[in-house]
């Protein structure tokens, strides 16, 4: 029974382990691939991102190289100047992120803008392309770091050529410049969440738009993030899961460098945002589960109880049980043997004599028996007392039980002060051993009977012995040997008489 509630208990650990670690399995996966998910998503915008940002400098510079051939071929006098900008005038819609196109002279003079007349006096010759393209012969064109607009105050990425005068010397700059705006406002249509951002940076790690916007991130150089100082090492795309040093954040970037340009993409996504989903569903399966595992356990619960119970129920029945057989003994027990003396009783001695009657004649053995009493009893009461007399009586029993050895051997009390012994297989002879051992170890014992002429305590015995094909009835065998102990009573006391001879 307790193995049962052992293995019901162990059930119920294997079924809730399994299901516990096979939920937190489930779990752990689908947060690998909601992980994943948001990898991929991240790459593919950076992908997207990295195209469209190409193509815009590549029309940039294509639209450049236009207008530098045509002014090194035409020059830049006010005439020229003219036509190029009626030529700009009709390019510029075709280009929505251009903010406009600026032609300065070898000296940082504005000679042309765009979108508005040229500001009398304007010169750019402390701007950093400018400084680029007159100290390097480069004819390749330049992406210079965001700068304010001298024109609109806006916030701008300047794309330049440099363009040379017949001699092949320095002539001026010709440059596109784009808004930053304009990306903010594409960047600011894809879903980042609250946490993400996106990023346009130099390779070597300067910004050039960062959505959402901050005044303080443009042109700053983040080469000693993660990103550019160890995972654009040895990848130009890729994935990384890190902390964020300025705000504290984790996020999970995506970033990709440009083939063909210095660019690199970077699309962050906060972590804690990116897995809210699969936190919601992740709650829901723990919930679900613990409930399932709540409801298996009182299942569980109840079932050992009950288990429990029925053990206990058990165990109660079968100590009762074994009180009743118990009490059943004694109360055989005490059916068959005489309270004082401990020796089989009247009825016990009338059964067994019965069933050795039965036995001998079956088997034609012989069986004889033995009547004892005790000599001169009653004035051993008179004199010691009724206490003293039941006292020797019990003293009587353990010294005559010492003289059977047999174990089908049987001594009785078969009433008062008189004991009886059935002795199977025993013939006259046999019972006679057994009588004499008897006086014997009385007279050797010598228990003082003052009212007796012997002075001690003596028995006189009758032996009757039949064999199993004469004997016909117990009652006969009793009365024979009643009659032998008469004949020894009669003879003197304090001897044996056996039925047929006088030993
Ligand atoms: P005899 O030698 O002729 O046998 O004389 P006796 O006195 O032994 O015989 P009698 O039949 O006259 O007396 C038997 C006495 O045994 C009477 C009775 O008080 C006593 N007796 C019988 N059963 C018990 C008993 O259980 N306890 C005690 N103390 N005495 C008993
Ligand atoms: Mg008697
Ligand atoms: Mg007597």
């Amino acid at each position: 029974m307790k193995r049962d509630i052992y293995l019901v208990v162990l059930l119920l650990l294997i079924i809730g382990c399994s299901l516990a670690s096979l939920t937190l399995w489930k779990v752990m996966a689908s947060r690998e691939r909601a992980l994943e998910d948001v990898n991929t998503h991240g790459l593919n915008l950076t992908q997207a991102l990295s195209t469209y940002s190409e193509g815009i400098v590549r029309q940039s510079s294509l639209l450049l190289l236009g207008l530098v051939e045509r002014l090194e071929t035409e020059g830049a006098g006010p005439a020229q100047i003219e036509r190029l900008s009626q030529l700009v005038k009709r390019q510029h819609p075709l280009m929505l992120q251009m903010s406009g196109i600026t032609i300065y002279a070898k000296d940082g003079r504005w000679l042309m803008s765009s979108n508005r007349p040229t500001p009398v006096g304007a010169n750019s010759s402390d701007r950093a392309f400018f400084i680029h393209h007159r100290d390097d012969p480069s004819r390749e064109p330049f992406i210079g770091l965001p700068i304010r607009s001298r024109a609109t105050h806006q916030w701008v990425i300047t794309i330049s050529r440099r363009f040379n005068d017949d001699r092949g010397e320095f002539a001026g700059v010709v440059a596109v410049t784009l808004g930053v705006e304009n990306f903010l406002q594409l960047f600011g249509k894809l879903d980042v969440g609250h946490d993400g951002a996106i990023g346009l940076s130099f390779s070597d790690g300067s910004m050039l738009v960062r959505y959402p916007f901050r005044e303080q991130d443009m042109g700053r150089n983040f080469s000693k993030s993660p990103i550019f100082a160890k995972y654009l090492v040895d990848q130009s795309v890729g994935t990384a899961s890190f902390t964020s040093s300025l705000d504290g954040v984790e996020r999970l970037y995506a970033f990709r460098k440009s083939d063909k340009l210095p660019l690199v993409t970077t699309v962050a996504l906060g972590k804690h945002e990116a897995l809210a989903a699969w936190r919601f569903e992740a709650l829901l399966s723990s919930l679900v589960v613990s409930a399932l595992l709540a409801l298996t356990g009182a299942i569980g619960w109840l079932l050992i109880r009950a288990m429990s119970r029925r053990d206990a129920i058990e165990s109660e029945l079968r100590l009762t049980q074994q009180q009743l057989l118990d009490s059943n003994q004694q109360l055989e027990r005490q059916a068959m043997h005489d309270s004082l003396t401990g020796l089989a009783n009247r009825r016990c001695f009338d059964e067994t004599l019965a069933q050795e009657i039965r036995r001998a004649h079956r088997n034609s053995t012989a069986l004889a028996l033995l009547m004892i009493d005790i000599d001169h009893f009653k004035s051993f009461n008179d004199t010691y007392g009724h206490p003293a007399g039941d006292a020797c009586l019990q003293q009587m029993a353990v010294l005559l039980s010492a003289c059977i050895r047999r174990p089908h051997d049987l001594l009785a009390r078969y009433g008062g002060e008189e004991l009886a012994v059935i002795l199977p297989d025993t013939d006259n002879d046999g019972a006679a051993v057994v009588a004499r051992l008897m006086l014997e170890r009385l007279a050797l014992e010598s228990i003082p009977h003052k009212g007796s002429p012997f002075g001690h305590m003596t028995v006189s015995i009758g032996i009757a012995c039949a064999d199993g094909t004469d004997l016909d009835s117990s009652a006969s065998l009793l009365e024979r040997a009643d009659q032998a102990l008469y004949i020894a009573k009669q003879t003197g006391r304090n001897r044996l008489h056996a039925e047929r001879e006088k030993v």
